[in-house]
C-alpha cells in the first residue's frame, strides 16, 4: 500500500479516484509509525556519532535536494534514507550528550511521545467546545506545574489566577505587555500611548526588546537599566527606582517590568521582592521570566528565588527548556486573567456558544496571540505523570550536580577562571589572563577576550562538543550548559580534556600578543 496516493494535479488529470482514506490509513500509519520509532530510537543511540555543532557551510542543502517537490508518491523509507544523508549533516545535535550551548531543549520518551499524541489527535482547543477536553487539561496541568513550584496561590485558577501553555517566552512577553497596555490606555486614555515606559536590564533577554517594538510601545521608551559587576548584574532597586523617578517627572507614564529569574548570559536573579514592591508603588505591571531557571523551582531548594512573585502580575518558564516537555511549552501564570482576555479577546458570530455565552469556561484564543492552538497540555501532563516530581527533580539536580563537578574541575586549574556565580546548572568561565601572561607580557582586556573566542571556535569546530558564549561587563565567557538528557559525568570530563587540550594547543602556539589574532 503506498503513502499519500492523491496529488492535486493527478486528481485534476482525472487518472485517480479521489480517495481520502488513504491519507490516513491505520495499518499504514502503524507500519510507518513503527519505522519512525526505530529510526528515532536508533538515532539517540548513534547520536554521539555526529558532530555537535553542524559543520556545513550555507546553502549546503540546496545542493542536494531537487528543485521542485516530487510529482509522484515516495516512500517513508527513502525519505528517512535522505534524513539520514542530507539532513543530518546540517544539523546542531540539541540532544547529544555533548550538547553545552545555549540552554538545553530537553528531548524526554514522555515528551516526544506527547507531541506524537497531540498530532495523532490534532484537535483545535480555541475555545472550550472546540474541544472541552484540551482545555480542560490545560488549567488542571498549569495548577498542577504552578503548585510544583511553589507560585502563590493567586496566580493559579484555583485562586483567582490561571494559567496558558504558549509557544514561547516572546509571546508570552507580547501577551502580558498588551494587557497591560489597554489596562494603563483605559485610565489614561489611548491618546497617551507614546508616553508609556517600560523596564528591564541590560541583561534581561533582547526578546523583551521585540515584544515591546511590536506592542507599539515608542523603543525611545525603552530603559534597559545598566547592570554591574557590584550587584552581579543583577537589576538594582535603587537605580529602577531612579529611573521610574526621573521618568515620572518628565509626565511619562511608568508601565512595566520585565525581572528575570536566571539571565541567559550568566543565570542571575534579580532580586523580585524590592524590585515588585517599588513596582507596585508606582502601578507597574512586572512580568517575571524564568525561561529557564524557573524549572529548576520544582526543586523546593531553589525556590527562594521566588521569594516576592507574589506581587507579580505575571510569571512565566519555558517547560521545553528544562522540564523535559520538548519544544514548544511557554508556561505563563497571570494573577488577573481578566486584564490578559479583557485585552485579547475577540467574539465573533461563528464562535459564539452556549458555554462561552454562560461565562462558566476558559476560551484559551482570549489568552494568546493566535486563534488556532495545539493541545500542548498532553505533553506537559504525559511528562508529570510518566516521570512524577519525585523523578523531575532527581534529573534537575543530577544536571546541577554535574555542573558542580564541572565547576570544581576549572577551579582547581590555575589557567581558568570562574567569572560569575553559578546559580544552576551552568558554568561561565574562561582562559584567564594569567595563563596568558606567563606567554605574553602586558596583556589586555579586548586580548583575553580575543584569545577566549580563538578558544571557543576552535572547541566548535572540532564537533566534539558544543558551548556558546557571553560578554558581560566587557568580559568574553564561554558558557557550558548542562542538561542534555543523555549527558553523565564521562561526557562532563570527557569535554573537560576536550577543552583542556584546545587550550594546550593554542597557547603553545602563542608567541606574541599579535599572535592571539
Ligand atoms: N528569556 C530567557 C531568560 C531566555 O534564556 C530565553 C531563551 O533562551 C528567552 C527568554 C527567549 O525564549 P523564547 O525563545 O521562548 O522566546
Amino acid at each position: 500500500m503506498g503513502t499519500v496516493k492523491i496529488n492535486r494535479e493527478d486528481v485534476f488529470d482525472g487518472q485517480f479516484s479521489c480517495n481520502t482514506s488513504t491519507l490516513l490509513d491505520p495499518e499504514e500509519f502503524r507500519r510507518q509509525g513503527h519505522i519512525m520509532v526505530d529510526f528515532l530510537a536508533d538515532y539517540f543511540n548513534d547520536i554521539e556519532k555526529y558532530p555537535v555543532r553542524s559543520q556545513v557551510e550555507p546553502g549546503y542543502l540546496k545542493k542536494l535536494l531537487a528543485d521542485s517537490a516530487p510529482n509522484q508518491p515516495e516512500s517513508i523509507e527513502k525519505i528517512l534514507q535522505n534524513v539520514r544523508k542530507d539532513i543530518f549533516p546540517g544539523l546542531t545535535h540539541w540532544q547529544s550528550p555533548n550538547f553545552f550551548a545555549y540552554f538545553p531543549c530537553i528531548s524526554s520518551t514522555a515528551g516526544i511521545l506527547g507531541e506524537m499524541l497531540t498530532a495523532g489527535l490534532n484537535v483545535v482547543g480555541f475555545n472550550w467546545i472546540a474541544s472541552p477536553a484540551a482545555t480542560e487539561l490545560e488549567c488542571i496541568v498549569m495548577d498542577w506545574l504552578g503548585k510544583l513550584i511553589n507560585l502563590p496561590k493567586t496566580h493559579l485558577f484555583s485562586g483567582g489566577g490561571g494559567g496558558v501553555i504558549q509557544g514561547t517566552t516572546c509571546e508570552a512577553m507580547l501577551c502580558t505587555i498588551v494587557a497591560a497596555r489597554d489596562q494603563m490606555l483605559d485610565k489614561v486614555g489611548r491618546e497617551n500611548i507614546d508616553k508609556l515606559v517600560v523596564y528591564a536590564s541590560d541583561q534581561t533577554h533582547f526578546s523583551f526588546q521585540k515584544a515591546v517594538k511590536i506592542s507599539g510601545i515608542k523603543l525611545e521608551n525603552f530603559r534597559a537599566i545598566p547592570t554591574t559587576k557590584a550587584t552581579e548584574y543583577a537589576l538594582c532597586p535603587i537605580l529602577l527606582s531612579k529611573t521610574i523617578q526621573e521618568d515620572k517627572k518628565t509626565g511619562l507614564l511608568p508601565l512595566f517590568l520585565c525581572a528575570t529569574v536566571g539571565t541567559t548570559s550568566t543565570t542571575v536573579v534579580d532580586p523580585l521582592k524590592p524590585l515588585c514592591e517599588i513596582a507596585k508603588e508606582y502601578g507597574i505591571w512586572v512580568h517575571v521570566d524564568a525561561a529557564y531557571a524557573g524549572n529548576a523551582c520544582i526543586c523546593p531548594e531553589f525556590q527562594h528565588f521566588l521569594n516576592g512573585v507574589e506581587n507579580a502580575n505575571s510569571f512565566s518558564l519555558n517547560a521545553h527548556k528544562w522540564l523535559f516537555s520538548v519544544l514548544d511549552c511557554c508556561c505563563l501564570w497571570v494573577k488577573d486573567p481578566n486584564s490578559l482576555t479583557k485585552a485579547l479577546s475577540t467574539t465573533p458570530e461563528c464562535l459564539r456558544n452556549k458555554a462561552t455565552d454562560s461565562k462558566q469556561v476558559v476560551d484559551y484564543k482570549d489568552w494568546q496571540i493566535s486563534l488556532s492552538r495545539r493541545f500542548r497540555a498532553l505533553k506537559l501532563w504525559l511528562v508529570l505523570r510518566s516521570y512524577g516530581a519525585v523523578n523531575l527533580r532527581n534529573f534537575i539536580r543530577s544536571h546541577v550536580k554535574m555542573a558542580k563537578h564541572f565547576e570544581e574541575l576549572v577551579a582547581v586549574d590555575e589557567r581558568f577562571e570562574i567569572v560569575a556565580p553559578r546559580n544552576f546548572s551552568m558554568v561561565c568561565f574562561r582562559v584567564s589572563p594569567l595563563a596568558l601572561q606567563e606567554k605574553v607580557i602586558f596583556v589586555e582586556e579586548d586580548q583575553v577576550n580575543k584569545f577566549n573566542a580563538k578558544v571557543l571556535e576552535s572547541i566548535n569546530s572540532c564537533g566534539n562538543i558544543h558551548m556558546t558564549h557571553a560578554v558581560v561587563g566587557g568580559v568574553y565567557m564561554m558558557r557550558f550548559a548542562i542538561g542534555a538528557p543523555l549527558t553523565d559525568y564521562r561526557h562532563i570530563n570527557m569535554a573537560w580534556d576536550v577543552i583542556r587540550n584546545h587550550v594546550n594547543v593554542l597557547l603553545k602556539n602563542l608567541s606574541s600578543v599579535a599572535s592571539i589574532g
